[in-house]
């Protein structure tokens, strides 16, 4: 029996590409395995975004190869936009392997076939073998690819080019068939998710689109990721509320909390304006939980700067956090901006923003302490079962009874801490 691996270094985006590779090398009758030392071929899909990604996708290739020389296998292929920004340098490490490059948002189907074409020389097969069927509680659907935003700091214009929607008839067709296959949660993606539909002239393609699918019969819930502020208004709130399917969590990436900051990132919003949005969000979903990114030592950020975060995430009473310590980008205009902010002072506001947001993640989450939620059920191992709430808070729990993923269980929580909360079914 023939097995692969497939690993992610990023975004969600990456992950709906590794859905659809997955689909191929399940056509071929591969057998999935966690780890890459029992794959006898690993896929990387690999995302630019973040530099530790990109340094994690190289070492993770070369240790892949070094294996190979050992025991002549696993075989790698990897994908991604690291795949196109540092091919050199990954088929120095890597030698004899694939690369599917990563251009625009059509050439999924160009890659996909690319692998299928790829594995059938390799595995010397044709790609009706054996098809494994797999259950999906949630999927990933891309409705919006690329950006036109071009913050300071991003590389993701440069590797993924300018927005482009997909036509609403293909996303609804596309979650029908999902929700037929038994997929309980559909996550809509997109850089910039609240743009959808502008490129197609259609000013309220958003809203629009999220009503649309909540409608989807069976469909149990709704989330999208990622919005940007500075086209999330209060109208937009008040219309979500009225989309039953849509569940109450917000992921808002605010990026800083100083008016100069946010300027010099090109965000093209203030530090007003979030609030504003955010008052807004908890008057209408109370009930919600709301997480947001978070870029420290951005060039020319003082202490006053990082003090304005500081009490924005204070403010806010954020959920979660996302945040990174700013590392320059290739090609990007933040890379060569003078007033770098040097690695020392960056780690240690990195470090106290962290202790300061897991405080706050730590009385956000005891707060669920004694009440009831509806879990959907992820996964089962042993006695014990994963899944998450509306708000998307992870829960682990025991059940009295036999739970199965897919399932929406009622969950009592009986503790948290900073990260999952935990309970019994
Ligand atoms: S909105 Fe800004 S951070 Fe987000 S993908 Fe576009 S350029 Fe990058």
């Amino acid at each position: 029996m023939r097995t692969f691996a497939i690993v992610n270094f990023g975004c969600q985006m990456n992950e709906y590409e590794s859905e659809k590779f997955r689909e191929v090398f399940y056509d071929f009758g591969l057998v999935e395995v966690s780890s890459i030392e029992e794959a006898d071929i690993v896929l990387f899909n690999s995302c630019a975004v973040r530099e530790k990604s990109e340094q994690k996708l190289i070492s993770s290739v070369g240790y892949a190869r070094s294996l190979y020389e050992k025991y002549g296998r696993p075989y790698v292929i990897v994908a991604g936009c690291v795949a196109s920004i540092k091919e050199r340098k990954i088929k120095e490490v890597a030698r004899d392997s694939l690369f599917m490059l990563s251009k625009g948002y059509e050439l999924i189907y160009e890659r996909v076939n690319e692998l299928r074409s790829e594995l059938s020389k390799y595995l010397n097969a044709n790609n009706s073998l054996n098809k494994v069927g797999v259950h999906r509680v949630f999927a990933y659907v891309p409705v919006i690819f690329g950006c036109n935003s071009f913050c300071a700091y991003c590389i993701v214009p440069a590797t993924k080019g300018r927005e482009k929607s997909r036509p609403i008839n293909e996303v609804l067709d596309e979650v029908k068939s999902l929700v037929d296959q038994g997929v309980k949660e559909i996550v809509l993606l997109g850089q910039n998710i609240n743009h959808y539909g502008y490129d197609l002239g259609k000013q309220e393609g958003f809203i629009e689109l999220l009503e649309e699918v909540g409608r989807i019969p069976n469909l149990k819930r709704l989330r999208y990721l990622t919005p940007h502020p500075a086209y999330f208004t209060k109208e937009l709130v008040k219309r979500m509320r009225r989309i039953n399917t849509l569940m109450p969590h917000f992921h808002l990436p605010v990026q800083s909390g100083s008016n100069k900051i946010l300027s010099l990132m090109k965000r093209g919003y203030t530090k007003e304006h979030y609030l504003e949005i955010i008052e807004t969000i908890k008057k209408e979903f109370p009930e919600a939980s709301i997480t947001t990114d978070i870029i420290v030592g951005f060039p020319n950020e003082s202490e006053e700067d990082f003090l304005e975060t500081i009490n924005l995430v204070k403010t806010v009473q954020f959920d979660k956090s996302f945040i990174a310590a700013y590392s320059k980008r290739p090609n990007t205009p933040a890379a060569t901006m003078e007033g770098q902010i040097d690695p020392k002072t960056k780690k240690e506001r990195l470090n106290y923003l962290l202790k300061i947001q897991n405080e706050i993640s730590l009385e956000k989450n005891k707060a669920y302490i004694g009440g009831t939620y509806e879990v959907l059920v992820e996964n089962v191992k042993g006695n014990k079962a994963f899944g998450r709430i509306p708000q998307d808070k992870l829960v682990i729990f025991e059940s009295s009874f036999e739970v199965h993923p897919g399932d929406l269980a009622n969950v009592l929580i009986t503790d948290a801490d900073f990260i999952h909360l935990r309970g019994k079914a």
